[in-house]
């Protein structure tokens, strides 16, 4: 018997529809995938489903949608049509039929220091009560304070206090998160916040993409010699590279912390060992911490209050990702706003994250931040939403997450919302009805 090409597709694609280890149906999607139409600086978005190749979907959406997954993948997307008469070949247990609501990728938290000890709500009440920053620095506050105390912590002790604020985190569909070191200023507790920072992924089941951050501050003990402490910084870097705990690398490129000839040794040796770079740039001042980054090709440049558009222009080049941060701008009551509208002109992606650090940005929730970034930076709704998902993966390096598409990783977060600016839109209400990473929903959320 002769079968048709079509023939041995159609048979293909049952065979196929039939083989998941589970299915999703009656699904709303925000897929963020460009093959269902997100094209978040298109000028001719629509609201109707078309994946027409002239017209772009806001959010990628795909309404009526099914979810087939095998091996911690997604490994089919495609209508509750479609997959309805091959529903009798799978176990009640292996179908989860969502009832309309909505489904976007995990989220992804792309610049974190949630790793520290102690806390600074101390300095916050003394600030209230009329303290200056000089006072509490002279009194050994400020990041002092936090890098004594991440010193002081066993690795048990940091483990256990990081945690809570990984679990907040994770409660509100947080499956990916960059964690970065730079309490520790020495190689032990370097070290010790980086494998904390891994431990924490391990027992929780999320990704934790670790990120060395040694050139944050300039310890007491470097006093008026941040070239030296910079070679330190140089020479533990391929060390604690050795040992797996190294995904990225990152600096402080300001005024107050070090400079961008200081920065470039470090990033040097980050080539070198072939690792990829970031920077905290732009949040204070502008010395060519952006530029400096897309020089070396790099994955994100965070903060950028005081970009200029010279450099956007750099960043676009590079493929480098703009990672917002309203959390901070919000807790150092700032007003300068990072350039949105020159960003959007030169297509540079938009990341938002929470910025979590007991000092600026004492905030475990990316919700909330996703709200601070339309409210604070004017960014639209399908903008912060794209700035946790898509454009997050792409910020940490991280092509298999992000979005809903066939071939990606498993992870996604069930909403009991309607639309899905409703994320954005509230303030303090979890709406999370459902966690999946790597193809296994969680037991509780
Ligand atoms: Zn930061």
């Amino acid at each position: 018997m002769n079968h048709t090409s079509a023939q041995i597709l159609d048979n293909n694609a049952t065979n196929t529809l039939t083989s998941f280890d589970h299915i999703i149906i009656n699904a709303n999607l925000a897929t963020f995938s460009a093959q269902y139409g997100f094209d978040i600086y298109s000028d001719n978005q629509s609201n109707n489903q078309s994946n027409d190749q002239n017209k772009s979907t806001p959010y990628g959406q795909l309404e009526n949608a099914a979810i087939g997954i095998k091996d911690g993948k997604i490994a089919w997307v495609g209508t509750h049509k479609q997959i309805k008469p091959h529903l009798t070949h799978y176990k009640s247990d292996q179908i989860k039929d969502v009832h309309g609501n909505w489904i976007t990728p995990g989220l992804i938290d792309c610049h974190t220091h949630i790793v520290y000890g102690g806390n600074r709500s101390n300095e916050f009440e003394a600030r209230l009560q009329g303290a200056s920053y000089q006072d509490i620095a002279a009194q050994g506050g400020g990041i002092v304070s936090t890098v004594s105390a991440t010193r002081a912590a066993n690795e048990e002790e940091l483990f256990i206090q990081s945690e809570k604020r990984l679990l907040a985190l994770i409660k509100e569909g947080v499956t990916s998160i960059e964690i970065k070191s730079g309490y520790g200023l020495d190689l032990d507790t370097e070290r010790k916040m980086l494998k904390v920072a891994r431990a924490l992924g391990d027992k929780h089941h999320i990704h934790v993409s670790t990120t060395y951050l040694a050139a944050h501050a300039l310890p007491p003990e470097y006093k008026d010699r941040a070239d030296d402490y910079i070679e330190q910084v140089c020479q533990w870097l391929p060390i604690l590279h050795s040992e797996g705990l190294v995904d990225a690398v990152d600096g402080f490129c300001e005024n107050i912390a070090f400079s961008s000839e200081q920065i470039k040794r470090v990033f040097d040796v980050a080539r070198s060992l072939d690792l990829p770079v970031k920077l905290h740039s732009e949040q204070l001042s502008n010395i060519g911490a952006s530029a400096l980054v897309a020089d070396y090709q790099g994955l994100s440049s965070d903060h950028l209050e005081h970009l200029a558009e010279d450099d956007i222009k750099k960043m676009a080049a590079s493929n480098t990702v703009a990672v917002l941060l309203p959390g901070a701008f919000y807790t150092l009551r700032d007003t300068k706003l990072p350039p949105i509208e020159e960003l959007r002109k030169h297509h540079v992606p938009m990341a938002i994250s929470t910025d979590c650090n007991p000092g600026t940005s004492p905030l475990t929730s990316l919700l909330l931040a996703m709200n601070m970034g339309c409210t604070l930076f004017y960014l639209t709704t399908e903008e912060v939403l794209a700035g946790a998902t898509v454009h997050a993966a792409q910020a940490l390096g991280l092509t298999k997450k992000g979005k809903i598409e066939v071939g990606c990783d498993a992870d996604l977060v069930l909403w009991d919302i309607a639309r899905p600016a409703d994320l954005a839109y509230q303030m303090g209400l979890n709406p999370i009805a459902g966690i999946m990473v790597q193809g296994r929903w969680r037991e509780t959320v």
